[in-house]
């Protein structure tokens, strides 16, 4: 499955993903993150944890919300230094 590489959202329609510049589908980001080639939001990784956690807290309890984010959100394309190079068109 797909993940946003921003937030972790499963990108699981055509409609969960964010748009290209050119209003294409961008593969790597769900449409909460990436609007119209960019970032609707400049976050830190510690912002957008704070972001996530709601959403996680349906599926597991905060405290094992935030040790599953604190690993995961670094291995993302957006977050992790390595990977910072724009979004694939
Ligand atoms: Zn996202």
């Amino acid at each position: 499955m797909n993940i946003c590489q921003s937030c972790t959202m499963p990108l699981t329609s055509d409609k969960a993903y964010g748009t290209n510049a050119v209003g294409t589908p961008n593969p790597d980001y769900c449409h909460h993150c990436y609007h119209d080639g960019r970032f609707i939001d400049e976050l830190t990784v510690e912002q957008m944890t704070e972001r996530c956690l709601p959403f996680l807290e349906h599926q597991m309890d905060v405290e094992k919300a935030r040790a599953y984010l604190a690993k995961k959100l670094p291995t993302l394309k957006r977050w992790n230094v390595e990977g910072k190079k724009p979004a694939r068109e």
